[in-house]
């Protein structure tokens, strides 16, 4: 049965069908590898080794620092020949450069990993492992899993609602890997032991439903939430109001609930860093768009340059105009293919001239459109002017923080104003401003 949902969305074309289909192809990595020292939320990770050091897969390149932070990992086996600062999707920030060997030598797993876990430890491999939210969000994902004196967590909730258009990933993780997400939450669950496990998946993906639903059998805490296709179906607070009835309240967090939400490919991570003491080294990425001529969802190594990965899905057969990280509700756009792909690649998606939008912003017609689809109950017309007149503090005061970035308000806007760039400056001019204090 389908979940017909209550918040406000929209149906923009799913743009999957290219690689729905298609399985993971794992593919050997370049001569070159790219490690930036920030592929998560947070401060970034310290360089712990030189230019020259030789490197394993898995060995520690950059050590997280702070609460709020990950460990940046290798993931090939070679010699570090570069420290360098590179303009990569987070801004400009310190890169490792290793040149790869070939060989892939990996570093021996954890001793402490395996099936006899203690719920104290679970914290600690997550951490070590460097794992980050592997929606896009990246979010470190220690910092969830660890237990707080405040509340008690009684509901896990995997976000398998792939609602950007165009990806695949999680799709393809869930019904490739599915015995493997089932272990991470079962490796979660001894950490919370909780009433309550949902997986949230679209209807258009309930093949993975299936395949979850099997893997679990038997695991009566689970429940698979199929849910109606729109967008932004996968946005936290929106499936925890689809899974559970509860609102997450304005500045408050899922765990305000009781409830912690991570990706599905996610807690494949964890059951790998748990169980079988490995780093996150690797991820699904879809390659995909009309440019190219047979795009796939690759297993690709952490630190790729996208690049390298476009003759692997057959080069173009148009030329692309843009290129996004993501898709084009919430991605950035791609100005230098040595970008690499990091740990919150969901996808990459490359666009003709014909599919990007380049009509010419014009005064708002005040349609209201932009309200009717925000999913909080903005006012992202308000919020933009406001930023666009300088007056940051009355962005803030029109609930700028609590724009979950899902793009909605750009799409519909038939005056091409660019609500979403112009709320995401004013919340880091907000944040600025707050540090400045
Ligand atoms: S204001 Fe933010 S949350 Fe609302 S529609 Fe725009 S991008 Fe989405
Ligand atoms: S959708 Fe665009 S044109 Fe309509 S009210 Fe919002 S900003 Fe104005």
């Amino acid at each position: 049965m389908r979940l017909k949902t209550k918040r406000k969305g929209i149906y923009p074309k799913h743009n999957k069908s290219r690689t729905h289909n298609k399985p993971i192809e794992r593919i050997d990595a370049p001569a070159i590898m790219v490690y930036p020292m920030s592929m998560h939320i947070g401060a970034p990770a310290k360089p712990i080794v030189e230019v020259g050091s030789t490197v394993k897969v898995g060995t520690l390149l950059g050590e997280a620092q702070g609460f709020i932070s990950a460990n940046i990992h290798s993931s090939v086996s070679g010699e570090v020949i570069s420290i360098e600062d590179r303009e990569v999707i987070s801004g400009v920030i310190t890169c490792l450069i290793v040149k790869n060997d070939g060989q892939y030598t990996e570093e021996p797993p954890y001793p402490e990993a395996g099936e006899d876990v203690t719920p104290e430890l679970v914290p600690e491999l997550i951490r070590r492992a460097g794992i980050a939210g592997m929606g896009g969000a990246t979010f470190p994902t220690d910092v969830k899993m660890r237990p707080s004196k405040d509340g008690k967590i009684d509901t896990i909730i995997l976000n398998g609602a792939e609602c950007e258009p165009y990806s695949t990933s999680d799709f393809r993780t869930m019904v490739e890997y599915a015995g493997e997400i089932i272990e991470g939450v079962r490796v979660i669950d001894g950490v919370f032991n909780v009433d309550k496990v949902y997986i949230g998946i679209e209807d258009n993906a309930t093949e993975a439903g299936d395949v979850l639903r099997e893997a679990a059998a038997g695991y009566d805490k689970i429940e698979i939430k199929v849910l109606e296709s729109k967008y932004p179906q996968g946005s936290e607070k929106q499936l925890i109001e689809n899974c559970t009835g509860r609102q997450v309240p304005s500045g408050g967090l899922p765990a305000d609930v009781g409830c912690i939400v991570s990706n599905v490919g996610t807690f494949q991570a964890i059951y790998r860093a748990v169980r079988l003491g490995k780093p996150m080294v690797e991820r699904v990425t879809t390659i995909t768009g009309t440019p190219i001529v047979d795009p796939k969802n690759l297993l690709v190594r952490i630190g790729t340059p996208i690049d390298d990965l476009i003759d692997i899905c057959g080069g173009f057969q148009e030329a692309p105009r843009k290129v996004l990280h993501g898709g084009p509700m919430m991605g950035k756009t791609i100005k230098d293919g040595s970008i690499p792909i990091s740990k919150g690649t969901t996808h990459i998606t490359f666009l003709t001239a014909a599919e990007v939008d380049e009509e010419e912003r014009i005064d708002c017609i005040r349609c209201s459109e932009c309200l009717n689809v925000c999913p909080v109950s903005l006012q992202p017309i308000l919020i933009s002017n406001a930023y666009e007149r300088g007056d940051i503090e009355k962005a803030e005061q029109l609930g700028a923080m609590d724009c979950i970035e899902c793009g909605n308000c750009s799409f519909i806007c038939p005056s091409k104003i660019p609500l979403l760039d112009n709320i995401r400056k004013s919340k880091t001019a907000i944040k600025q401003n707050k540090k400045a204090v």
